[in-house]
């Protein structure tokens, strides 16, 4: 346990929603029912989820307040302006168009911008922006550095793009050999655990883009957490506020897609966000047929309101800084146990090495999910495996299974929802799972649905 007084949350609380651990047999007995597959738990029989940071934190009582007098008018409501105004405060991009969410942002700017044949160029692109450049028969590319890709390589900035690749590529580029629509910097990587990206790294990268007259876009889904990291771990910034660093980054690109529902602390919600109107003007062509009308596009008054609120609190310091101790809390207290877990610990969550926990495990008896279900009859933990079970598939010309490059399990760590204690239970849930790891046992796929089979799969001890 900590001992010296770093602070605690930074909140009070004044209104609670009561979760329960059910007794072991009835674990047992509900993950059995699940198919041993924590997707098909219902949410009720978990005590601690850290499945996803997506849509779950808690807002403020000044955002339900904001809530109450969110504006409902079709057209030109208070609360698109003031969400405008938040926006325009902290990323410094005068032009919005609200989303339901942010993979519908992602949808719209691939629509405005990416042609059959294009290469998207990123650091690494998260699954629904390589899904979207998919669909538009275009190739997604990430040029994350070699070192962001090591799991036991400890450095500040694995998120960020390897430059030499990227010149590579806009030489081609400009030779006319291929089309690069535009470069997508995700801040922070989600993909590469919540690694962040450096601020002399997105600079470079927009001088080397814009000098090819190539645009550049962020997804933002985590940039107060990138900019967090980049104000503990970059000289020159410890002594600027979040919103002069996000001010100074968000400065090094054209515009962004956003997911409200990581660091916007709203359950629901996107926005594309534009410097220019020019770029604007073509999103809202598509943003009116898909999403609905420029003001308000897919949420209700009151979704702009919370989410006008919430940005100006994410950039608070001491929110910032519990949340990213929060999550390196629970890391150390991982490492105490000895739970081998990726290097260094990002932002949102702690990824533990399944792989390293149960090395004479085959990858077909999916040691990831060996983990997870473990974690769920030791404390009711839900994480999330992010190994063979979710990426591994058959290679259509060999006919031979290729499986990703790690066994992961994501516990992913929800926005001022849980406190440090219920931290120090998740630990002592892990404790157990590693205490029992050698009796742990493999799994076989019951049922499994053609595409993305971890959502829905039926498994069973073996
Ligand atoms: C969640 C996420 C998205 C997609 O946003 P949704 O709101 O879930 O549609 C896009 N990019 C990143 C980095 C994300 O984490």
């Amino acid at each position: 346990m900590r001992m010296a007084p770093r602070g605690a949350e930074p909140f009070k609380i004044k209104m609670v929603e009561p979760i329960r651990l059910l007794p072991p047999a009835e674990r047992q007995a509900a993950i059995k029912a699940a198919g041993f597959n924590i997707f098909s738990l219902p949410a009720e029989a978990v005590y601690i989820d850290l499945l996803t940071d997506s849509g779950t934190a808690a807002m403020s009582d000044r955002q339900w307040a904001a809530i109450m007098s969110g504006d409902e008018s079709y057209a030109g409501s208070r609360s698109y302006y003031q969400l405008q105004q938040s926006v325009e405060s902290i990323f410094g991009y005068r032009y919005l168009a609200p989303t339901h969410q942010g993979r519908a942002a992602e949808h719209i700017l691939m629509t405005m911008m990416v042609k059959p044949g294009d290469r998207v160029l990123g650091n690494m692109h998260f699954d629904t922006t390589l899904g979207h450049t998919l669909l538009k028969n275009a190739e997604p590319v990430n040029l994350v550095t070699a070192a962001g890709l090591d799991p036991q390589v400890d450095a500040p900035f694995k998120g960020n793009i390897d430059l030499d690749r990227l010149q590579i590529e806009l030489l081609r580029h400009a030779s006319g050999e291929q089309h690069v629509p535009f470069v997508l910097i995700t801040v922070t990587c989600n993909n590469n655990g919540g690694q962040p990206v450096s601020m002399a790294n997105i600079r470079a990268a927009s001088e080397m883009a814009r000098r090819f007259g190539v645009p550049v876009f962020f997804d933002a889904a985590r940039f107060a957490e990138n900019c967090y990291f980049i104000r503990e771990r970059e000289p020159g910034y410890s002594n600027k506020t979040i919103t002069e660093i996000a001010r100074e980054m968000f400065g090094y690109g054209d515009g962004c897609t956003m997911s409200a529902k990581k660091d916007g602390l709203v359950n629901i919600g996107g926005f594309l966000a534009f410097a220019s109107e020019d770029l604007y003007r073509r999103a809202v062509e598509w943003q009116i047929p898909f999403e609905g009308f420029a003001t308000y596009g897919g949420l209700a008054g009151r979704d702009l309101a919370a989410l006008a609120q919430g940005l100006t609190e994410v950039v608070e310091l001491d929110y910032l800084a519990h949340r990213i101790q929060q999550v390196g809390y629970l890391a150390e207290m991982l490492d105490q146990i000895g739970v081998p877990r990726v290097r260094p610990t990002g932002g949102h969550g702690v990824y533990i090495d399944a792989g390293a926990v149960l090395p004479e495990m085959p990858r077909e008896l999916f040691p990831g999910q060996a983990v997870t279900v473990a974690l769920y009859l030791a404390g009711g933990v839900r994480g999330v495996e992010l190994g063979s079970l979710a990426f591994a598939h058959v290679d259509p010309v060999t006919g031979e299974t290729v499986y990703p490059a790690r066994e992961l399990v994501r516990l992913a760590v929800p926005r001022r929802v849980y406190t440090d204690r219920h931290m120090e239970h998740v630990a002592a849930a892990a404790a157990e799972m590693w205490t029992r790891r050698a009796e742990l046992p493999g799994y076989a796929i019951e049922y499994e649905a053609p595409v993305l089979r971890h959502f829905t799969a039926r498994l069973r001890p073996v």
